[in-house]
Protein backbone atom coordinates (compact mmCIF):
# COMPACT_ATOMS: atom_id res chain seq x y z
CA UNK A 1 0.00 0.00 0.00
CA UNK A 2 1.60 3.25 -0.98
CA UNK A 3 1.60 5.86 1.78
CA UNK A 4 -0.38 9.41 1.08
CA UNK A 5 2.20 11.49 0.03
CA UNK A 6 3.51 8.64 -2.78
CA UNK A 7 0.40 8.74 -3.86
CA UNK A 8 0.36 12.58 -3.88
CA UNK A 9 3.79 12.70 -5.61
CA UNK A 10 3.03 10.20 -8.14
CA UNK A 11 0.49 12.74 -10.03
CA UNK A 12 1.64 15.24 -11.84
CA UNK A 13 -0.51 18.77 -10.92
CA UNK A 14 -1.38 21.06 -12.99
CA UNK A 15 -0.75 25.01 -12.97
CA UNK A 16 -3.33 26.28 -10.66
CA UNK A 17 -4.06 28.80 -13.23
CA UNK A 18 -5.26 25.77 -15.96
CA UNK A 19 -7.14 24.46 -13.12
CA UNK A 20 -9.11 28.13 -12.13
CA UNK A 21 -9.52 28.35 -16.08
CA UNK A 22 -11.27 25.62 -16.23
CA UNK A 23 -14.03 27.08 -13.56
CA UNK A 24 -14.25 30.68 -14.93
CA UNK A 25 -10.99 32.34 -13.07
CA UNK A 26 -8.92 34.10 -14.85
CA UNK A 27 -5.13 34.05 -13.92
CA UNK A 28 -5.51 38.43 -13.41
CA UNK A 29 -8.26 37.09 -10.59
CA UNK A 30 -5.33 34.77 -8.48
CA UNK A 31 -2.79 36.20 -6.46
CA UNK A 32 0.23 33.08 -6.99
CA UNK A 33 2.06 31.13 -4.61
CA UNK A 34 4.06 29.88 -6.68
CA UNK A 35 2.87 27.14 -9.06
CA UNK A 36 0.16 25.21 -7.49
CA UNK A 37 -1.02 27.83 -4.77
CA UNK A 38 -3.11 30.79 -4.96
CA UNK A 39 -5.22 33.09 -2.88
CA UNK A 40 -8.30 34.59 -5.12
CA UNK A 41 -7.97 38.86 -5.48
CA UNK A 42 -10.49 40.90 -4.06
CA UNK A 43 -12.02 41.90 -7.08
CA UNK A 44 -12.63 38.64 -7.76
CA UNK A 45 -14.36 38.04 -4.49
CA UNK A 46 -16.04 40.71 -4.54
CA UNK A 47 -17.71 39.96 -7.85
CA UNK A 48 -18.99 36.68 -7.05
CA UNK A 49 -19.26 35.96 -3.71
CA UNK A 50 -23.21 37.35 -3.47
CA UNK A 51 -24.30 35.14 -6.04
CA UNK A 52 -25.55 32.20 -4.16
CA UNK A 53 -26.12 29.70 -7.33
CA UNK A 54 -24.77 26.61 -5.94
CA UNK A 55 -26.59 24.18 -3.74
CA UNK A 56 -24.97 23.47 -0.38
CA UNK A 57 -24.04 19.98 0.69
CA UNK A 58 -22.16 19.55 4.44
CA UNK A 59 -19.96 16.65 5.34
CA UNK A 60 -20.24 15.40 8.52
CA UNK A 61 -19.72 12.26 10.96
CA UNK A 62 -20.39 10.10 13.88
CA UNK A 63 -18.18 9.92 16.62
CA UNK A 64 -14.54 9.40 15.69
CA UNK A 65 -11.99 7.15 16.61
CA UNK A 66 -8.79 9.06 17.42
CA UNK A 67 -7.51 8.98 14.00
CA UNK A 68 -10.50 10.58 12.03
CA UNK A 69 -13.07 8.75 9.95
CA UNK A 70 -12.69 10.60 6.56
CA UNK A 71 -14.56 13.18 6.25
CA UNK A 72 -12.32 15.21 4.46
CA UNK A 73 -11.56 11.95 2.48
CA UNK A 74 -14.76 11.78 1.62
CA UNK A 75 -15.15 15.57 0.46
CA UNK A 76 -12.38 15.30 -1.43
CA UNK A 77 -13.15 12.37 -3.15
CA UNK A 78 -16.31 14.07 -4.26
CA UNK A 79 -15.11 16.85 -5.82
CA UNK A 80 -13.12 14.02 -7.77
CA UNK A 81 -16.23 11.93 -8.49
CA UNK A 82 -18.56 15.20 -9.45
CA UNK A 83 -15.72 16.26 -11.78
CA UNK A 84 -15.45 12.87 -13.56
CA UNK A 85 -19.48 13.05 -13.72
CA UNK A 86 -18.95 16.44 -15.72
CA UNK A 87 -20.90 18.36 -12.52
CA UNK A 88 -20.20 22.06 -12.00
CA UNK A 89 -19.18 21.41 -8.24
CA UNK A 90 -16.65 22.92 -6.16
CA UNK A 91 -15.30 21.56 -2.81
CA UNK A 92 -14.53 24.20 0.37
CA UNK A 93 -12.61 23.04 3.12
CA UNK A 94 -10.28 24.11 6.25
CA UNK A 95 -6.67 24.71 6.04
CA UNK A 96 -4.79 21.87 8.28
CA UNK A 97 -3.00 23.26 11.69
CA UNK A 98 0.37 21.62 12.74
CA UNK A 99 -1.13 20.92 15.90
CA UNK A 100 -2.67 17.36 14.81
CA UNK A 101 -0.20 16.82 11.81
CA UNK A 102 2.74 16.36 14.68
CA UNK A 103 0.96 14.72 16.67
CA UNK A 104 -1.85 11.75 16.54
CA UNK A 105 -3.94 11.88 13.52
CA UNK A 106 -1.29 13.39 11.07
CA UNK A 107 -2.44 15.39 7.60
CA UNK A 108 -5.79 16.83 6.93
CA UNK A 109 -5.81 16.68 2.85
CA UNK A 110 -7.88 13.89 2.53
CA UNK A 111 -6.31 10.20 2.04
CA UNK A 112 -5.51 7.95 -0.71
CA UNK A 113 -6.32 8.52 -3.70
CA UNK A 114 -8.59 11.36 -2.45
CA UNK A 115 -6.44 13.98 -1.65
CA UNK A 116 -5.66 17.77 -2.27
CA UNK A 117 -2.72 18.19 -3.26
CA UNK A 118 0.82 19.96 -2.73
CA UNK A 119 -0.01 17.98 0.47
CA UNK A 120 3.11 18.56 1.69
CA UNK A 121 2.65 21.97 1.37
CA UNK A 122 -1.33 22.63 2.46
CA UNK A 123 0.04 20.18 5.89
CA UNK A 124 2.92 23.34 6.54
CA UNK A 125 2.72 26.33 6.26
CA UNK A 126 0.69 26.67 3.35
CA UNK A 127 -0.15 30.14 1.93
CA UNK A 128 0.85 31.64 5.66
CA UNK A 129 -2.82 31.87 7.11
CA UNK A 130 -2.20 30.29 10.46
CA UNK A 131 1.61 32.64 10.87
CA UNK A 132 -0.92 35.97 9.77
CA UNK A 133 -3.42 34.77 12.36
CA UNK A 134 -0.92 34.13 15.14
CA UNK A 135 0.97 37.26 14.06
CA UNK A 136 -2.37 38.95 14.86
CA UNK A 137 -3.43 37.72 18.23
CA UNK A 138 0.32 37.74 19.50
CA UNK A 139 0.37 41.57 18.39
CA UNK A 140 -2.90 42.23 20.74
CA UNK A 141 -1.11 40.11 23.84
CA UNK A 142 2.25 42.30 23.22
CA UNK A 143 0.32 45.92 22.98
CA UNK A 144 -2.27 44.50 25.91
CA UNK A 145 0.92 43.92 28.73
CA UNK A 146 2.79 47.04 27.32
CA UNK A 147 -0.40 49.04 27.86
CA UNK A 148 0.13 47.86 31.65
CA UNK A 149 3.67 47.96 31.17
CA UNK A 150 3.39 51.87 30.39
CA UNK A 151 1.35 52.92 32.73
CA UNK A 152 -1.89 51.05 32.42
CA UNK A 153 -4.38 54.16 31.73
CA UNK A 154 -6.83 52.18 31.11
CA UNK A 155 -7.15 50.56 35.02
CA UNK A 156 -7.06 46.40 33.08
CA UNK A 157 -7.30 44.17 36.00
CA UNK A 158 -4.41 41.75 35.17
CA UNK A 159 -6.43 39.18 37.04
CA UNK A 160 -9.17 39.44 34.69
CA UNK A 161 -7.13 39.49 31.40
CA UNK A 162 -9.28 37.19 28.99
CA UNK A 163 -7.10 37.54 26.09
CA UNK A 164 -4.63 34.97 25.73
CA UNK A 165 -1.59 34.11 23.69
CA UNK A 166 -1.26 31.90 21.15
CA UNK A 167 0.85 29.19 18.51
CA UNK A 168 -0.27 26.78 16.07
CA UNK A 169 1.48 23.69 17.80
CA UNK A 170 0.58 20.74 20.38
CA UNK A 171 2.40 22.28 23.31
CA UNK A 172 0.93 21.21 27.02
CA UNK A 173 3.80 23.59 29.00
CA UNK A 174 2.01 26.40 27.59
CA UNK A 175 -1.29 26.02 28.88
CA UNK A 176 -0.79 27.89 32.29
CA UNK A 177 2.47 30.21 32.05
CA UNK A 178 3.98 33.03 33.99
CA UNK A 179 5.11 36.43 32.39
CA UNK A 180 6.70 38.76 33.06
CA UNK A 181 9.47 37.40 35.38
CA UNK A 182 12.82 39.44 35.94
CA UNK A 183 13.33 42.94 36.43
CA UNK A 184 11.13 45.84 36.04
CA UNK A 185 11.75 46.69 32.26
CA UNK A 186 10.54 42.97 31.84
CA UNK A 187 7.10 43.51 32.09
CA UNK A 188 4.97 43.00 34.90
CA UNK A 189 4.16 39.78 36.11
CA UNK A 190 0.82 37.55 35.94
CA UNK A 191 -0.71 34.38 34.99
CA UNK A 192 -0.68 33.48 31.25
CA UNK A 193 -2.05 30.75 28.85
CA UNK A 194 -1.76 29.64 25.09
CA UNK A 195 -4.42 28.45 23.16
CA UNK A 196 -3.40 26.91 19.84
CA UNK A 197 -4.46 28.79 16.97
CA UNK A 198 -7.08 27.01 15.45
CA UNK A 199 -8.85 27.90 18.65
CA UNK A 200 -8.02 31.72 18.86
CA UNK A 201 -10.76 34.49 18.24
CA UNK A 202 -8.60 35.62 15.48
CA UNK A 203 -9.18 32.24 13.95
CA UNK A 204 -12.95 32.40 14.37
CA UNK A 205 -13.03 35.84 13.10
CA UNK A 206 -11.67 35.27 10.16
CA UNK A 207 -13.48 32.33 9.51
CA UNK A 208 -17.08 34.71 10.14
CA UNK A 209 -15.56 37.62 8.39
CA UNK A 210 -17.64 38.84 5.01
CA UNK A 211 -14.76 41.32 3.86
CA UNK A 212 -11.98 43.71 4.92
CA UNK A 213 -14.41 46.11 7.08
CA UNK A 214 -16.58 43.43 8.84
CA UNK A 215 -13.15 42.17 9.48
CA UNK A 216 -12.07 44.98 11.54
CA UNK A 217 -14.91 45.92 13.49
CA UNK A 218 -14.43 42.47 14.43
CA UNK A 219 -11.27 42.33 15.99
CA UNK A 220 -12.24 46.11 17.07
CA UNK A 221 -14.58 44.43 19.20
CA UNK A 222 -12.69 41.79 21.03
CA UNK A 223 -12.95 41.70 24.80
CA UNK A 224 -9.22 41.82 25.75
CA UNK A 225 -9.70 41.88 29.47
CA UNK A 226 -11.51 43.97 32.13
CA UNK A 227 -10.62 47.23 34.16
CA UNK A 228 -10.93 47.22 37.95
CA UNK A 229 -14.25 48.02 37.76
CA UNK A 230 -15.55 45.30 36.11
CA UNK A 231 -15.91 47.06 32.44
CA UNK A 232 -14.72 45.30 29.19
CA UNK A 233 -11.91 46.57 27.50
CA UNK A 234 -11.85 45.78 23.74
CA UNK A 235 -9.08 45.39 21.49
CA UNK A 236 -10.04 48.79 19.77
CA UNK A 237 -9.37 50.70 23.27
CA UNK A 238 -6.02 49.62 22.71
CA UNK A 239 -5.80 50.99 19.39
CA UNK A 240 -4.31 47.01 18.12
CA UNK A 241 -7.13 46.61 15.14
CA UNK A 242 -5.66 48.55 12.25
CA UNK A 243 -2.36 46.72 13.03
CA UNK A 244 -4.05 43.35 13.41
CA UNK A 245 -5.88 43.90 10.09
CA UNK A 246 -2.67 44.66 8.32
CA UNK A 247 -1.32 41.41 9.24
CA UNK A 248 -4.81 39.59 8.35
CA UNK A 249 -5.02 41.23 4.80
CA UNK A 250 -4.20 38.53 2.90
CA UNK A 251 -5.09 35.74 5.29
CA UNK A 252 -8.99 36.79 4.52
CA UNK A 253 -8.43 35.87 1.03
CA UNK A 254 -9.12 32.46 -0.21
CA UNK A 255 -7.15 29.94 -1.01
CA UNK A 256 -7.14 27.37 -3.76
CA UNK A 257 -5.38 24.02 -4.86
CA UNK A 258 -6.07 21.15 -6.67
CA UNK A 259 -7.67 17.61 -6.10
CA UNK A 260 -5.55 14.28 -7.33
CA UNK A 261 -7.81 14.71 -10.70
CA UNK A 262 -7.59 18.77 -10.88
CA UNK A 263 -10.72 19.54 -9.31
CA UNK A 264 -10.64 22.66 -7.89
CA UNK A 265 -10.43 22.97 -3.73
CA UNK A 266 -11.18 26.13 -1.52
CA UNK A 267 -9.17 25.90 1.24
CA UNK A 268 -9.41 28.21 3.88
CA UNK A 269 -9.54 29.38 8.06
CA UNK A 270 -9.32 26.07 10.35
CA UNK A 271 -11.12 26.35 13.32
CA UNK A 272 -11.11 22.73 15.61
CA UNK A 273 -14.46 21.61 15.84
CA UNK A 274 -14.06 20.64 19.65
CA UNK A 275 -12.51 23.45 20.90
CA UNK A 276 -13.95 25.95 18.54
CA UNK A 277 -16.76 26.60 15.86
CA UNK A 278 -15.47 23.99 13.20
CA UNK A 279 -15.88 25.21 9.85
CA UNK A 280 -14.16 26.58 7.09
CA UNK A 281 -14.49 30.49 5.96
CA UNK A 282 -17.84 32.32 5.14
CA UNK A 283 -16.00 33.58 2.65
CA UNK A 284 -14.70 30.33 0.35
CA UNK A 285 -18.16 28.68 1.18
CA UNK A 286 -19.69 31.47 -0.37
CA UNK A 287 -17.56 32.41 -2.97
CA UNK A 288 -17.92 28.44 -4.18
CA UNK A 289 -21.65 28.77 -4.65
CA UNK A 290 -21.08 31.57 -6.51
CA UNK A 291 -19.02 29.56 -8.71
CA UNK A 292 -20.51 25.99 -9.07
CA UNK A 293 -24.15 23.97 -9.04
CA UNK A 294 -23.12 22.37 -5.95
CA UNK A 295 -20.68 23.02 -2.95
CA UNK A 296 -19.70 20.80 -0.71
CA UNK A 297 -17.76 21.59 2.80
CA UNK A 298 -17.14 20.04 5.88
CA UNK A 299 -17.43 20.57 9.77
CA UNK A 300 -15.24 19.16 11.94
CA UNK A 301 -15.35 15.61 14.04
CA UNK A 302 -18.86 14.63 14.60
CA UNK A 303 -22.33 15.88 13.40
CA UNK A 304 -22.43 16.94 17.65
CA UNK A 305 -19.56 19.58 17.52
CA UNK A 306 -19.31 20.23 13.90
CA UNK A 307 -22.25 19.88 12.11
CA UNK A 308 -24.52 21.78 15.26
CA UNK A 309 -21.69 24.68 14.97
CA UNK A 310 -22.08 24.49 11.05
CA UNK A 311 -25.87 25.36 11.35
CA UNK A 312 -26.35 27.20 14.53
CA UNK A 313 -23.28 29.38 14.28
CA UNK A 314 -21.83 29.61 10.34
CA UNK A 315 -24.99 29.24 8.38
CA UNK A 316 -27.40 31.89 10.91
CA UNK A 317 -24.15 34.52 10.04
CA UNK A 318 -23.42 33.93 6.63
CA UNK A 319 -27.12 33.33 6.38
CA UNK A 320 -26.85 30.84 4.36
CA UNK A 321 -29.21 27.41 4.31
CA UNK A 322 -28.15 24.14 3.55
CA UNK A 323 -29.67 21.71 1.03
CA UNK A 324 -27.89 18.38 2.14
CA UNK A 325 -26.09 16.57 5.18
CA UNK A 326 -23.55 13.06 4.05
CA UNK A 327 -22.81 11.56 7.17
CA UNK A 328 -20.35 9.67 7.25
CA UNK A 329 -19.66 6.21 8.94
CA UNK A 330 -17.09 3.72 9.59
CA UNK A 331 -17.26 -0.14 10.50
CA UNK A 332 -14.28 0.68 12.80
CA UNK A 333 -15.45 3.91 14.55
CA UNK A 334 -19.15 1.87 14.61
CA UNK A 335 -17.11 -0.63 16.42
CA UNK A 336 -15.60 1.53 18.61
CA UNK A 337 -19.04 2.67 19.92
CA UNK A 338 -19.77 -0.30 20.63
CA UNK A 339 -16.50 -1.05 23.03
CA UNK A 340 -13.89 -3.06 21.04
CA UNK A 341 -10.70 -1.43 21.75
CA UNK A 342 -8.11 0.84 18.96
CA UNK A 343 -6.18 -2.72 18.27
CA UNK A 344 -8.76 -4.83 17.25
CA UNK A 345 -11.13 -2.57 15.10
CA UNK A 346 -9.72 -4.32 12.05
CA UNK A 347 -11.42 -7.63 13.28
CA UNK A 348 -15.18 -8.35 12.04
CA UNK A 349 -17.41 -8.19 14.73
CA UNK A 350 -21.15 -7.94 14.17
CA UNK A 351 -22.05 -7.70 17.91
CA UNK A 352 -19.91 -4.67 18.33
CA UNK A 353 -21.57 -3.34 15.36
CA UNK A 354 -24.86 -3.90 16.66
CA UNK A 355 -24.08 -1.85 19.82
CA UNK A 356 -21.83 0.69 18.15
CA UNK A 357 -24.85 1.53 15.67
CA UNK A 358 -26.90 3.31 18.20
CA UNK A 359 -24.46 6.34 17.67
CA UNK A 360 -24.98 6.36 13.82
CA UNK A 361 -28.80 6.21 14.69
CA UNK A 362 -28.68 9.37 17.32
CA UNK A 363 -26.40 11.35 14.73
CA UNK A 364 -29.47 10.91 12.28
CA UNK A 365 -32.00 11.80 13.97
CA UNK A 366 -30.11 15.05 15.13
CA UNK A 367 -29.50 16.19 11.65
CA UNK A 368 -33.24 15.90 11.01
CA UNK A 369 -33.97 18.31 14.11
CA UNK A 370 -32.41 20.58 11.29
CA UNK A 371 -34.56 19.64 8.81
CA UNK A 372 -31.76 18.96 6.08
CA UNK A 373 -32.11 15.76 4.00
CA UNK A 374 -28.99 13.15 4.98
CA UNK A 375 -27.26 10.61 3.39
CA UNK A 376 -25.19 8.27 4.86
CA UNK A 377 -22.02 7.24 3.52
CA UNK A 378 -20.13 4.27 4.70
CA UNK A 379 -16.18 5.18 4.59
CA UNK A 380 -15.04 2.18 3.73
CA UNK A 381 -11.87 0.33 4.49
CA UNK A 382 -9.97 -2.92 3.39
CA UNK A 383 -10.66 -4.72 6.44
CA UNK A 384 -14.58 -4.44 6.36
CA UNK A 385 -16.06 -7.34 5.36
CA UNK A 386 -19.53 -7.95 3.51
CA UNK A 387 -21.40 -8.71 6.58
CA UNK A 388 -20.54 -5.68 7.83
CA UNK A 389 -21.71 -3.49 5.01
CA UNK A 390 -25.17 -5.28 4.47
CA UNK A 391 -25.65 -4.32 8.38
CA UNK A 392 -25.25 -0.87 8.07
CA UNK A 393 -27.13 -0.51 4.92
CA UNK A 394 -29.83 -2.42 6.03
CA UNK A 395 -29.71 -0.65 9.30
CA UNK A 396 -29.96 2.92 7.40
CA UNK A 397 -32.71 1.84 4.72
CA UNK A 398 -34.86 0.83 7.22
CA UNK A 399 -34.66 4.13 8.77
CA UNK A 400 -35.64 5.59 5.12
CA UNK A 401 -32.13 7.44 4.77
CA UNK A 402 -30.22 7.66 1.53
CA UNK A 403 -27.37 5.13 1.63
CA UNK A 404 -24.11 4.50 -0.35
CA UNK A 405 -20.71 3.09 0.58
CA UNK A 406 -17.92 5.27 -0.87
CA UNK A 407 -14.27 3.90 -1.71
CA UNK A 408 -12.72 6.70 -2.46
CA UNK A 409 -10.17 6.42 -0.53
CA UNK A 410 -9.04 3.22 -2.89
CA UNK A 411 -10.19 4.15 -5.79
CA UNK A 412 -10.70 7.82 -6.20
CA UNK A 413 -13.10 9.91 -7.95
CA UNK A 414 -14.59 6.32 -9.45
CA UNK A 415 -15.32 5.20 -5.64
CA UNK A 416 -17.42 7.96 -4.74
CA UNK A 417 -19.74 7.62 -7.84
CA UNK A 418 -22.72 6.22 -5.96
CA UNK A 419 -21.98 8.46 -3.01
CA UNK A 420 -22.10 11.42 -5.76
CA UNK A 421 -25.55 9.98 -7.38
CA UNK A 422 -27.61 10.31 -3.80
CA UNK A 423 -26.66 13.50 -2.90
CA UNK A 424 -27.72 14.27 -6.49
CA UNK A 425 -31.36 12.40 -6.18
CA UNK A 426 -31.08 14.01 -2.64
CA UNK A 427 -30.59 17.65 -3.91
CA UNK A 428 -33.35 17.14 -6.84
CA UNK A 429 -36.08 15.64 -5.02
CA UNK A 430 -35.60 16.12 -1.14
CA UNK A 431 -36.93 19.54 0.14
CA UNK A 432 -34.31 20.86 2.93
CA UNK A 433 -36.35 22.44 5.82
CA UNK A 434 -33.46 23.74 7.10
CA UNK A 435 -33.96 25.58 10.80
CA UNK A 436 -31.70 26.45 13.71
CA UNK A 437 -31.89 23.93 16.64
CA UNK A 438 -32.52 27.56 18.27
CA UNK A 439 -33.81 31.26 18.33
CA UNK A 440 -31.68 34.32 18.91
CA UNK A 441 -33.96 35.49 21.75
CA UNK A 442 -34.06 33.03 24.33
CA UNK A 443 -31.43 33.14 27.51
CA UNK A 444 -27.78 31.63 26.80
CA UNK A 445 -28.46 28.94 29.72
CA UNK A 446 -32.12 27.74 27.29
CA UNK A 447 -29.45 27.69 24.33
CA UNK A 448 -26.95 25.56 26.50
CA UNK A 449 -30.03 23.24 27.80
CA UNK A 450 -31.79 22.86 24.23
CA UNK A 451 -28.00 21.79 22.48
CA UNK A 452 -27.08 19.58 25.84
CA UNK A 453 -30.80 18.02 25.96
CA UNK A 454 -31.52 17.74 22.08
CA UNK A 455 -27.92 16.78 20.79
CA UNK A 456 -26.20 15.36 23.13
CA UNK A 457 -29.06 13.48 25.15
CA UNK A 458 -28.05 14.66 28.46
CA UNK A 459 -30.77 15.45 30.56
CA UNK A 460 -29.01 18.38 31.81
CA UNK A 461 -26.09 21.09 31.97
CA UNK A 462 -24.73 21.75 35.61
CA UNK A 463 -22.56 24.72 35.52
CA UNK A 464 -19.29 25.97 37.93
CA UNK A 465 -19.70 28.93 40.44
CA UNK A 466 -17.00 30.70 37.96
CA UNK A 467 -19.37 29.58 34.58
CA UNK A 468 -22.24 31.02 36.43
CA UNK A 469 -20.79 34.32 37.15
CA UNK A 470 -19.18 34.84 33.68
CA UNK A 471 -22.86 34.04 32.78
CA UNK A 472 -24.38 36.60 34.09
CA UNK A 473 -21.84 38.99 33.39
CA UNK A 474 -22.36 38.08 29.33
CA UNK A 475 -25.76 38.83 30.20
CA UNK A 476 -25.14 42.23 31.85
CA UNK A 477 -23.25 43.20 29.45
CA UNK A 478 -25.89 42.42 26.42
CA UNK A 479 -24.19 39.46 24.72
CA UNK A 480 -27.31 37.23 25.29
CA UNK A 481 -28.36 36.96 21.66
CA UNK A 482 -25.38 35.60 20.83
CA UNK A 483 -25.22 31.62 19.97
CA UNK A 484 -23.30 29.25 21.94
CA UNK A 485 -20.02 27.88 20.68
CA UNK A 486 -19.56 24.31 22.87
CA UNK A 487 -16.05 23.40 23.42
CA UNK A 488 -16.51 19.61 24.17
CA UNK A 489 -14.51 16.55 23.72
CA UNK A 490 -15.06 14.87 20.00
CA UNK A 491 -14.99 11.40 21.13
CA UNK A 492 -18.85 11.01 22.97
CA UNK A 493 -22.18 12.89 22.85
CA UNK A 494 -21.03 13.33 26.39
CA UNK A 495 -18.62 15.52 27.95
CA UNK A 496 -16.97 12.24 29.38
CA UNK A 497 -14.55 10.89 26.32
CA UNK A 498 -14.85 7.27 27.67
CA UNK A 499 -18.62 7.10 27.43
CA UNK A 500 -19.18 5.95 23.58
CA UNK A 501 -22.21 4.90 21.81
CA UNK A 502 -25.20 6.53 22.94
CA UNK A 503 -25.36 7.63 26.42
CA UNK A 504 -28.35 8.60 28.55
CA UNK A 505 -28.58 10.13 31.81
CA UNK A 506 -25.72 11.96 32.05
CA UNK A 507 -24.94 16.16 32.31
CA UNK A 508 -23.30 18.22 30.86
CA UNK A 509 -20.52 20.17 32.74
CA UNK A 510 -19.36 23.43 32.32
CA UNK A 511 -16.30 24.52 33.50
CA UNK A 512 -15.85 27.83 31.74
CA UNK A 513 -17.73 30.64 30.07
CA UNK A 514 -16.22 33.16 27.89
CA UNK A 515 -17.74 35.97 25.57
CA UNK A 516 -15.94 35.95 21.79
CA UNK A 517 -17.47 39.14 21.12
CA UNK A 518 -15.82 39.99 17.62
CA UNK A 519 -16.57 36.83 16.94
CA UNK A 520 -19.99 36.77 17.84
CA UNK A 521 -20.34 34.26 20.00
CA UNK A 522 -20.37 32.50 23.97
CA UNK A 523 -17.85 29.77 24.61
CA UNK A 524 -19.05 27.34 26.63
CA UNK A 525 -16.12 24.88 28.16
CA UNK A 526 -17.19 21.64 28.93
CA UNK A 527 -15.87 18.40 30.75
CA UNK A 528 -11.94 18.19 30.46
CA UNK A 529 -11.77 20.11 27.41
CA UNK A 530 -8.31 21.98 26.35
CA UNK A 531 -7.69 24.70 24.26
CA UNK A 532 -4.15 23.76 23.54
CA UNK A 533 -3.80 20.04 23.27
CA UNK A 534 -0.79 18.21 24.23
CA UNK A 535 1.31 15.95 22.33
CA UNK A 536 0.93 12.02 22.73
CA UNK A 537 3.95 9.68 23.86
CA UNK A 538 5.02 9.09 19.78
CA UNK A 539 4.12 12.09 17.99
CA UNK A 540 3.80 11.98 14.37
CA UNK A 541 6.67 14.18 14.03
CA UNK A 542 9.36 11.93 15.11
CA UNK A 543 8.20 9.72 11.25
CA UNK A 544 8.68 13.73 9.22
CA UNK A 545 11.89 14.01 7.60
CA UNK A 546 13.76 16.09 4.46
CA UNK A 547 15.01 12.86 2.04
CA UNK A 548 18.01 13.69 -0.03
CA UNK A 549 16.28 15.11 -2.94
CA UNK A 550 15.14 17.61 -0.90
CA UNK A 551 11.50 16.14 -0.18
CA UNK A 552 9.40 15.89 2.78
CA UNK A 553 9.07 12.53 3.85
CA UNK A 554 6.66 10.57 6.73
CA UNK A 555 3.92 12.88 6.20
CA UNK A 556 1.37 10.04 6.14
P1 LIG B 1 -11.56 13.45 9.14
O1 LIG B 1 -11.60 14.56 8.14
O2 LIG B 1 -12.91 12.86 9.38
O3 LIG B 1 -10.90 13.80 10.40
P2 LIG B 1 -9.67 12.25 7.31
O4 LIG B 1 -10.37 12.28 6.01
O5 LIG B 1 -8.62 13.28 7.55
O6 LIG B 1 -10.71 12.26 8.52
O7 LIG B 1 -9.08 10.79 7.49
C1 LIG B 1 -8.34 10.43 8.63
C2 LIG B 1 -7.23 9.47 8.26
O8 LIG B 1 -7.80 8.23 7.84
C3 LIG B 1 -6.38 9.94 7.10
O9 LIG B 1 -5.04 9.61 7.38
C4 LIG B 1 -6.88 9.14 5.90
O10 LIG B 1 -5.87 8.91 4.97
C5 LIG B 1 -7.33 7.85 6.55
N1 LIG B 1 -8.45 7.24 5.83
C6 LIG B 1 -9.61 7.84 5.49
N2 LIG B 1 -10.41 6.98 4.85
C7 LIG B 1 -9.75 5.80 4.78
C8 LIG B 1 -10.07 4.52 4.24
N3 LIG B 1 -11.24 4.28 3.65
N4 LIG B 1 -9.15 3.53 4.35
C9 LIG B 1 -7.97 3.76 4.98
N5 LIG B 1 -7.61 4.95 5.52
C10 LIG B 1 -8.49 5.97 5.42
MG1 LIG C 1 -10.94 16.54 8.30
Amino acid sequence: MRSDIEIARSIEMKNIVDVASEYGIDADDLEMYGKYKAKLSEDFLKAHEDKKRGKLVLVTAINPTPAGEGKTTTLVGLGQAFKEMGKSAVIALREPSLGPCFGVKGGAAGGGYAQVVPMDELNLHFTGDFHAITSANNLLAAMLDNHIQQGNALGIDTGAIIHKRCIDMNDRVLRNIVVGLGNKTDGVVREDHFVISVASEIMAILCLSKDMNDLKERLSNIIVAYNFKGEPIFAKDLKAVGAMAALLKDAIKPNIVQTLNHSLALVHGGPFANIAHGCNSIRATKIAMGMADIVLTEAGFGADLGAEKFFDIKCRKAGLSPDCVVIVATVRALKYNGGVAKEDLSNENLDALKKGIVNLEKHIENIKLFGVPVVVTLNNFVSDTEAEVSFIREFCESRNCEFAVSKVWEEGGKGGMELAEKILYTLENKKSHFTFLYPDDISLEDKLHTIATKIYGAKKVVYSPAAKKALDRAKALGFDKFPICVAKNQYSLSDDPKKLGRPEDFEINVREVYVNAGAGFVVAITGNIMTMPGLPKVPAAEAVDVDDNGDIVGLF
